[in-house]
């Protein structure tokens, strides 16, 4: 996709977001889009950032890496935001700004100890599971006032909020449900003592619902950089 076109998408879907919280009597300044590029090469990426789009999201870390070796020395952000395992830890340590699916105490741990041999420290998002697929990770909605309580252990990892993934369903109720559970276990966090500014919730399909809810951020792919092929 050249310049112009990734242009165009990329303001027509800022302009879908600014509706959206217009409409939920929200300021569209208080709702930021990350990009997701996985998938799409680095011609993408180099033409996203001619448009002057900086953080982006992936879902898988060796694509971070290689993204990351062929921008290297680029002003280029990568936020993880797919299921993380362990043996992935030292590679995010050194080139995520920031993980969106913590979602597990040994994953914690591991990050804490590669972050302090890199002497850095990361932004986190707890990922909850609010979907009844069994595909979605996540941690189960009553872990969390334990996990966060459990993470300040870890200083490194700057807790900054939550992360969802609705139910893959037709029914907006459904999908809705979803993303009012993130924002009511945030309310109750919160109200706990912990600090949760940011709720990353909402899709392509989906981001209007989310931003009804309360989403501080949403994650967009297809809209900004068309359909996936996984070939
Ligand atoms: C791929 C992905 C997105 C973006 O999905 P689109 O439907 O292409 O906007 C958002 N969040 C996560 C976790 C993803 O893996």
């Amino acid at each position: 996709m050249d310049v112009a076109q990734l242009a165009a998408n990329w303001i027509a879907v800022r302009r879908r977001v600014d509706e959206a919280c217009r409409a939920a009597g929200r300021d569209p300044a208080a709702v930021t889009i990350l990009p997701v590029s996985k998938t799409f090469g680095v011609d993408t990426i180099r033409a996203a950032m001619a448009v002057g789009l900086r953080r982006f999201g992936e879902n898988k870390v060796q694509e971070v890496r290689n993204k990351a070796g062929a921008l290297a020395g680029e002003p280029v952000e990568w936020v993880v935001i797919g299921h993380l395992q362990t043996n992935k830890a030292k590679d995010v340590a050194r080139l995520a700004s920031e993980v969106q699916s913590l979602d597990r105490l040994e994953l914690a741990q591991i990050l804490d100890r590669r972050l302090q041999l890199e002497g850095r420290s990361l932004d986190v998002l707890v990922q909850v599971k609010t979907a009844r697929e069994d595909t979605k990770s996540g941690l189960p909605g009553e872990a969390l006032p334990a996990f966060l309580h459990q993470l300040r252990a870890y200083p490194t990892l700057r807790v900054r909020g939550l992360m969802t993934l609705a139910t893959l369903s037709e029914e907006m109720d459904e999908v809705r449900a979803c993303f009012r559970t993130l924002r009511e276990l945030r309310d109750s966090c919160v109200a706990e003592g912990h600090e949760l500014p940011r709720l990353s919730m909402g899709m392509s399909s989906d981001f209007a619902l989310a931003i009804a809810e309360g989403a501080t951020e949403v994650r967009i792919g297809t809209a900004i950089f068309g359909s996936r092929s996984y070939t």
